[in-house]
């Protein structure tokens, strides 16, 4: 008799739907629980929606900056500028969001059923049974209709992602204190916009709301924006910020924002008030991890309330693994989709390569892009990475010159006796395409030489990526002889 293995995945977003098809295609019988439907929050409310709200942005940004230089002349209407000759409907905009997340959630439905996989919608949690006799778990799922279904798993993946975090002080109505889910309900532009939290979603918002026509103040807690990322970058970035007219303040904590007629108060830990038409609150996320029984069934969290795993996605307990947001291991949709793949290839006994947090290449989707692979500055500066590091502003490339590109760099990482590239940074427009053949070179384990023979095209902003692995190339000699 052949036998099947039974797989219960709980959340359908990009942990949970990938981890599905490779199950499937392993010949595993796989359901996949979701309460809000396939795609998560990366489609329906995080990564698609404001990507494609960037989309606009981007169009308006590289109009703005750059028509007077290229030879673009804009029709005068009344003595109007030109950003008020190309406005926005934020409402169409939004509309279009929408509709491009929910056809995505419907294509993934889609390929997800035909590969086999049964799709419940609901709210799933652990049975408290731990164990069976034969190794088995239980899932409970909450139907809308009020019914419980009980199922039987011989392996449970949790991929339940997380949700914004709320300042007890700042709560949410919808229309004027929002969170990063609900701006896409909003008919028309913030006059002024307050964004709390600079990390990479306060970013990439304030820039977007900026580039649409808004009046932006960016609160920040720390030093500087983007606290997380290559220092030179974020300078970079609050430097652009700050000329396109931000308000950016640092070192301020916001303590409460409330509603005073059509405008909102927001007071910071300095004793400042700063009023705008609407806040936007980016300060974190907490993974979805209540009242699901899961330290019950010998699932540990830590003091965040995430889902401890190993590389292999195996959570405390056995036959039960974890993926995606809800363990914080790295808080995107690629290592979600990686680490929910992982576990099925463990649980279903096939070739498997733990997970590598080096090789992820990461983004930032602000004007201009941070596009992040490998070990970073903080690596080398703390000793945990040996590495000689070459920066290359992008005002010398020729194609940057063309295109009236003045802000960003390519910046590698290679290690002094081998040349093998361990890292990068680029800033630049469309930085997410340029850092693929670094990834590459990272991930594949290549030489500044390998890299600096590849041809690039002339005029091209790479050609600048090839240019720091050659001046790499002469620095890792010098370093060596010294
Ligand atoms: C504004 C924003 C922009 C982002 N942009 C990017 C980006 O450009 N690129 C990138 O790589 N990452 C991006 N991210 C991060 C990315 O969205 C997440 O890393 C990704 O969604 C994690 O996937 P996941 O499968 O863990 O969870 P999710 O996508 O959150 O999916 C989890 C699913 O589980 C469901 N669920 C929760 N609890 C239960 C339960 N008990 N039972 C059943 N279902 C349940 C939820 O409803 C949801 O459908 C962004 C995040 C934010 C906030």
């Amino acid at each position: 008799m052949v036998h099947v293995t039974r797989i219960v995945i709980i959340g359908g977003g990009p942990g949970g739907y990938e981890a599905a098809l490779v199950a499937a295609q392993l010949g595993a019988e796989v359901t996949v629980v979701d309460r809000d439907g396939l795609g998560g929050s990366a489609v329906l409310t995080d990564c698609v929606p404001s990507k494609t709200l960037i989309a606009t942005a981007e169009v308006m940004t590289t109009f703005d900056t750059s028509y007077e230089e290229l030879g673009i002349t804009v029709a005068q209407d009344g003595g109007a500028d030109a950003a008020k000759v190309i406005g926005v409907d934020l409402g169409k905009v939004n509309r279009r969001v929408k509709r491009l997340a929910i056809a995505q959630s419907h294509d993934i439905t889609q390929s997800v059923t035909r590969a086999g996989v049964t799709v419940l919608r609901g709210r799933g949690r652990l049975g408290s049974g731990g164990q069976a006799v034969d190794g088995s778990r239980e899932v409970l799922v909450d139907a809308p209709d009020g019914t419980v279904q009980s199922l039987r798993a011989d392996a449970v993946l949790i991929a339940t992602g997380a949700h914004p975090r709320v300042v007890p002080d700042a709560q949410p109505d919808g229309e004027r204190i929002l969170t990063w889910t609900q701006v896409y309900d909003l008919e028309e532009l913030p006059r002024e916009l307050i964004v709390v939290g600079s990390g990479v979603t306060g970013a990439e918002f304030a820039g977007a709301y900026q580039a649409l026509g808004s009046k932006v103040t960016l609160v920040s807690s720390r030093d500087r924006v983007l606290p997380g990322e290559d220092p030179d970058a974020a300078e970079v970035l609050e430097d652009v910020f700050r000329r396109r007219g931000m308000n950016v303040m640092s070192r301020t904590r916001a303590e409460g924002a409330k509603r005073v007629g059509d405008e909102v108060e927001v007071t910071l830990s300095n004793g400042q008030v700063v009023t705008g038409t609407h806040c936007l609150m980016a300060v974190g996320s907490i993974p979805n991890t209540a009242e699901m029984g899961l330290e019950e069934a010998g699932v540990k969290l830590n003091d965040w309330g995430q889902i401890q795993v190993d590389r292999v996605s195996r959570t405390s307990a056995p036959g039960v693994y974890a993926a995606g947001d809800c363990t914080g291991v790295f808080m995107l949709a690629s290592v979600a989709a990686m680490q929910g793949r992982i576990a099925m290839y463990h649980a279903l006994g096939d070739a498997v390569q733990p997970l590598n947090l080096k090789t992820v290449a990461s983004n930032v989707f602000t004007d201009p892009e941070i596009a992040t692979v490998g070990y970073t500055a903080a690596d080398v500066e703390c000793g945990k990475m040996d590495a000689v590091v070459v920066k290359l502003p992008l005002r010398g490339n020729p194609r940057a010159k063309m295109q009236g590109i003045r802000d960003g760099f390519v910046k590698l990482f290679c290690r002094p006796g081998t040349g093998i590239v361990v890292g990068g940074v680029v800033v630049a427009p469309r930085a997410s395409e340029l850092i693929h053949p670094i990834a590459l070179a990272v991930d594949a384990n290549l030489t500044v030489e390998q890299v600096a023979s590849a041809f690039t095209v002339y005029p091209s902003v790479s050609g600048s990526t090839a240019e720091a692995a050659r001046q790499l190339h002469i620095r890792k000699r010098a370093d060596g002889e010294s």
